[in-house]
């Protein structure tokens, strides 16, 4: 793991990389797994005729079983897409197209990922009503929010699983609950739950669920939507057919294998994965939160992802503080929209202003997060504070 490496002492040293919800790193097994599928078995798993396509064929089951396995359903559930931005289009424009008919009322969070949003101001043009929730300061929104939104003619509701900016977990189970009494379909963006959350999705009653390998140690440009039987939505690529005619297009075999390994090895580690993360985090966030003054964390802390914390440092310029954090890679609350920095919806919608958006800093672990890397990161982030607060 010389990549991952950290030496305080090394001039040439990378920053600590606490981005995890950004991207992750290809952990090395799914890589090797990955690898014999780009050369020797190029095959196109869509070639019925001969044993390239065939072999192709059976590792791409076998990486479908991987991944039903992880979230409880059967491999013919799964649709293989480019990712999760095209898994909740997907969805979204998949049901709206199929049940437009019957009614044109979507429900969703203001808070969700662009992926989402995006999709439901497309489909505002295409004559869909949208209904966006508020949630609370501490990030949740509640089952009553949804019941009180419904109509007869609310056709899906979407609400996220897990945020991404800080890390809030909501209710899902209760709030699919809601939905089905009102006979509208349920679908989550679950990009960052899948892998860090054990998820059953016949359980807690979700329709369709997004997912992206490159969020849980697998590679960029292959993910899934997991669409129940009975479940119908109208596909948004035309063409071969492909994955029951649910989404066109030939098999990325290689980037499957691994979405498939990443799902595996998710499975088998999540609780000690889990376990030594939220230790990680929790001495991270406390030491920060208790050695510099005027700080605090945005969202709920109880029901949150356990890798991830996302704090305020009240009273400092955002774009500085960025700037002299040289020697950790975080995210800041902005998001590059365009050519533009605008301080992130997310925390405004939470009740930030925006110099309290700018100055907060998204810190996100993961599974080559040591532990000498985050007492680094501690020291050099209140050092770097305490520097700017003079
Ligand atoms: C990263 C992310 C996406 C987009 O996934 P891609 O596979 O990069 O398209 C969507 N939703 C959430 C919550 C994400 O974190």
């Amino acid at each position: 793991m010389a990549l991952f490496s950290q030496k305080n002492n090394d001039p040439m040293r990378l920053p600590v990389y606490l981005d995890y919800n950004a991207t992750t790193p290809v952990d090395p097994r799914v890589l090797e797994t990955m690898l014999p599928w780009f050369t020797e078995q190029f095959g196109n798993a869509a070639s019925r005729t001969h044993l390239y396509g065939w072999t192709a064929e059976e590792a791409v089951a076998t990486a479908r079983k991987q991944l039903a396995k992880l979230v409880h359903v059967t491999p013919k559930e799964v649709v293989f897409t480019s990712g999760a931005t095209e898994a909740n289009n997907l969805a979204i424009k998949g049901v709206f197209e199929k049940k437009s008919h019957v009614g044109k009322h979507i429900i969703t969070v203001a808070t969700e990922h662009k992926a989402v949003l995006d999709t439901c101001h497309h489909l505002e043009q295409l004559g869909a009503e949208i209904t966006y929730l508020v949630p609370a300061a501490d990030g949740l929104i509640t089952p009553q929010q949804v019941a009180e939104v419904l109509r007869s003619d609310t056709i899906l509701v979407s609400v996220m699983y897990a945020n991404n900016e800080i890390g809030v977990i909501q209710p899902i189970r209760d709030i699919a609950e809601v939905a089905h009494q009102a006979g509208a379909l349920f679908h989550t963006d679950a990009t960052q739950a899948v892998g860090k959350l054990p998820i059953d999705m016949p359980l807690e009653g979700i329709d369709l669920l997004s997912l992206s390998a490159h969020k849980l140690y697998g590679p960029k440009g292959i993910g899934a939507l997991i669409v129940r039987s009975g479940v119908e939505i109208a596909s948004q690529m035309d063409g071969g057919g492909h994955e029951r005619g649910r989404r066109s297009g030939t098999l990325n075999v290689p980037g499957i294998v691994g979405l498939g390994k990443a799902c595996e090895i998710a499975q088998k580690e999540m609780k000690s994965e889990t376990a030594r993360l939220a230790e990680l985090r929790n001495h991270l966030e406390s030491e920060i939160l208790s050695k510099v003054p005027d700080t605090f964390v945005n969202g709920t802390t109880p029901h949150r992802l356990s890798h991830l914390t996302n704090i305020c440092f009240e009273n400092v310029d955002g774009e500085n503080l960025l700037l002299s954090l040289r020697d950790v890679a975080v995210s800041t609350g902005s998001a590059c929209t365009s050519a533009s920095v605008l301080p992130s919806y997310v925390l405004k919608i939470l009740g930030l202003t925006d110099d309290q958006a700018y100055a907060s800093l998204r810190m996100s672990l993961g599974r080559f997060t040591t532990e000498e890397e985050i007492t680094f990161a501690i020291h050099h982030i209140v050092e770097v504070v305490e520097k700017m607060r003079g």
